[in-house]
């Protein structure tokens, strides 16, 4: 059996944000507004910090009006909430961002659900989550929206496709299960109990790993010639002491097995902020009624 084929996240992205590029261009030109995306950073997380600078210079990239609210992590619930309701009134905002994890005395999911969901470009705010449970018009998480646009482009139609996702949170995993129920796949959600997961994984066409367990998933739980996407991102520390990035997925088994793998770093990853950009034009073209430019 060849060597699965790699799916270049990386080059992907890069592809996706040169588009939102030349949309933001011609709404510029055509309807005379540049796309805003405020992000709201609380604390001092280094990952977050981050994650919110590689935003920062993706949004100023694309052409769109990036900006950044940062708050102590002493921060208290009414003053993030009163920073949201600022950004839901300002009209130049069109998607709104709050970094996560959030300190311990701030109730997430209030935080989540107080964004206007026209502005909510992470796909977050219960009126999104139902949206795209019932099959409407919604703003839909980054990851698992990066994770769709690579499987189409390499599957083209996925119309009854055996889906495989291991992992049921909120933020990938149940998103990631709608948008395949949506392209017609038959999904099975696997999670922590799960009774033989190996044997679940191998009746996968397509099998999503997004568990947060280095390389859980083995060589021998792929089907062969299956389309394996790695969401994972784990750091484990080598022999020499240094660390390294892995997935979910042993890679090296499962490239003898898969027709298609993202490798990690460089799969899906890249893909999350390419897909915040998108997001930020599709809030933006709604929230102001006007098409999305075809620019391709
Ligand atoms: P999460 O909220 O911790 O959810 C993990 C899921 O994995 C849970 O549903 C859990 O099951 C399941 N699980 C844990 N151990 C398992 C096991 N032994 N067997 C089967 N299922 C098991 O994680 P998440 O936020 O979805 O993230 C998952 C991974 O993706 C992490 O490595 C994260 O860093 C990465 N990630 C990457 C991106 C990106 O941009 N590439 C974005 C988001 C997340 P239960 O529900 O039963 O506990």
């Amino acid at each position: 059996m060849p060597e699965a084929a790699i799916i270049d996240g990386k080059a992907f992205a890069a592809k996706l944000r040169a588009t939102v590029g030349r949309e933001v261009e011609a709404l510029k030109t055509s309807s005379d507004f540049v796309p805003g995306l405020a992000v709201v950073l609380i604390g001092n997380d280094p990952a977050s910090h981050l994650y919110v600078r590689n935003k920062g210079r993706a949004t100023e990239e694309a052409g769109m009006n990036g900006q950044e609210f940062r708050m102590p992590d002493t921060a208290s619930q009414e003053q993030v909430l009163a920073q949201v309701a600022a950004l839901n009134a300002d009209d130049a905002v069109d998607g709104i961002l709050v970094q996560l994890p959030l300190p311990d005395q701030i109730d997430a999911s209030a935080v989540l659900d107080a964004i206007d969901p026209a502005k909510d470009v992470d796909g977050f705010h219960i009126l999104n989550v139902g949206r795209l449970s019932t099959g409407n018009d919604a703003l839909v998480p980054c990851t698992p929206l990066g994770c769709i646009m690579m499987l189409k482009d390499r599957l083209g139609d996925l119309k009854g496709l055996e889906a495989v996702i291991v992992g049921r949170s909120n933020i990938v995993g149940k998103p990631m299960a709608q948008l395949l129920l949506a392209e017609h796949c038959t999904v099975t959600i696997a999670h922590s109990r799960t009774r033989d997961l190996a044997a679940v994984c191998r009746r996968a066409d397509i099998l999503v790993a997004a568990v947060g367990r280095p390389e859980m998933v083995r060589g021998d739980w792929i089907k062969p010639g299956a389309t394996v996407i790695d969401v994972g991102i784990n750091r484990i520390e080598k022999e020499d002491g240094k660390t390294r990035l892995v997935g979910d997925v042993a890679f090296a088994e499962a490239q003898s097995v898969a027709g298609a793998i993202t490798p990690v770093p460089g799969g899906v990853g890249p893909m999350t902020i390419a897909c915040l950009l998108h997001n930020t034009v599709t809030a933006a073209c709604r929230r102001r009624g006007v098409d999305r430019p075809l620019v391709d």
